[in-house]
């Protein structure tokens, strides 16, 4: 698993609910990082987190699995989700809802 380069964050390490690294190297679409909310997110077949709004056109930047979590601390409910499994929700306030998914080239980057 690839990380970036170790930086501060807001949360304490207590806090941290990933079996992976708080520096892992994770995608972010600009979206999100625009303040969008996370509302799709994948645990790749190669064992990547992505972090979407499921808007058209999303464009994946790299960032932290810390930097995500910073965002929206929401992410801990799927830090046992299974690579190769997907989660989705209809809004901030909504429960995840995961399922396993096909790697296929039909998912965007
Ligand atoms: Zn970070």
């Amino acid at each position: 698993m690839e990380t970036v380069e170790v930086h501060p964050h807001s949360f304490s390490s207590e806090s941290w609910p990933f079996a992976d690294p708080i520096n892992t190297l994770a995608y972010a679409s600009s979206q999100v990082l625009n303040g969008r909310p996370i509302l799709l997110v994948f645990h790749d077949h190669d064992g990547e987190w992505q972090f979407l709004t499921g808007e058209d056109r999303e464009e994946c930047k790299i960032i932290c699995l810390g930097c995500a979590f910073e965002r929206d601390a929401a992410l801990a409910g799927l830090a046992a989700m299974p690579i190769g499994w997907m989660a989705y929700r209809a809004s901030m306030d909504k429960s995840w809802q995961c399922e396993p998914y096909e790697d296929s080239d039909g998912v965007e980057d």
